[in-house]
């Protein structure tokens, strides 16, 4: 098997960046689970689709075209949707989407297919649970809500998003609700994780420990 670290954790855990950074430094293949679920919600938008029409959404993740290149872009249906896809709208909209099962299941073949081949780095809320169970290794990130949301805004404003500090908290209160009570791919803690509060870390002494439990195994 190819080799596979897989973090999972909340919005604004750190896992987005950590990612990157492994992927540097192993030479991996980063793929930001996320972005796919972002794709859909924005094609949900682009296509005027009500957002209880689950048969018209499932639809619409199957014949879905997302590319992720190398440095970091993300293209829908071949245009950059890089910056659309964190916006407020998608945000508001994209955990309801990523509950619908069999969009799920659309997103975990799709993710899979990316990490054919490839040594990878794989970032989202089910990679250690269901995308990829037998993960070489296994990160659950974490971090108070306060830092989280802290977190997010200052990513914002580098991205020229502008949303309120109310806005930014209520958006990841109600996601994280969502994700972690989820039917199918919930946001869970397991023992085979290995847990990590960064609530109080700087980015690279994370990247830093986790590299050494890489090293040392
Ligand atoms: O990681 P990011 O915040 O970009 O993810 C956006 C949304 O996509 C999450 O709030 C969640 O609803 C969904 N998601 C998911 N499973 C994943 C990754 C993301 O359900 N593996």
């Amino acid at each position: 098997m190819n080799k596979i670290i897989a973090i999972d954790g909340p919005c604004g855990s750190g896992k987005g960046t950590v990612a990157e950074k492994l992927a540097k430094i192993f030479n991996l293949v980063n793929i930001d689970t996320g972005a796919t679920y972002r794709c859909v919600a924005l094609s949900v938008l682009k296509n005027n689709i009500p957002l209880d029409d689950e048969e018209k959404i499932i639809e619409l993740s199957k014949n879905i075209d997302i590319k992720l290149s190398t440095d970091g872009k993300v293209y829908l249906d071949n245009e950059d949707v890089t910056n659309i896809i964190r916006g407020k709208e998608v945000s508001n909209i994209v955990s309801e989407v990523s509950s619908i099962e069999k969009v799920r299941e659309n997103m975990v073949n799709i993710q899979r297919k990316m990490a054919e081949n490839h040594d990878v780095v794989m970032e989202g809320r089910d990679i250690t649970t269901v995308v990829f169970k037998n993960a070489t290794y296994k990160f659950y990130l974490d971090a108070s809500l306060d830092e989280r949301v802290k977190r997010r805004i200052k990513q914002n404003k580098e991205k020229n998003i502008d949303m309120t500090y109310e806005e930014v908290y209520e958006n990841i209160k109600k996601r994280d609700y969502n994700d972690m009570h989820k039917k199918v791919g919930a946001l869970i803690r397991t023992d085979d994780q290995i847990y990590i509060d960064t609530t109080n870390m700087h980015i690279d002494d994370v990247v830093n420990k986790i590299k050494d439990i890489i090293e040392r195994n």
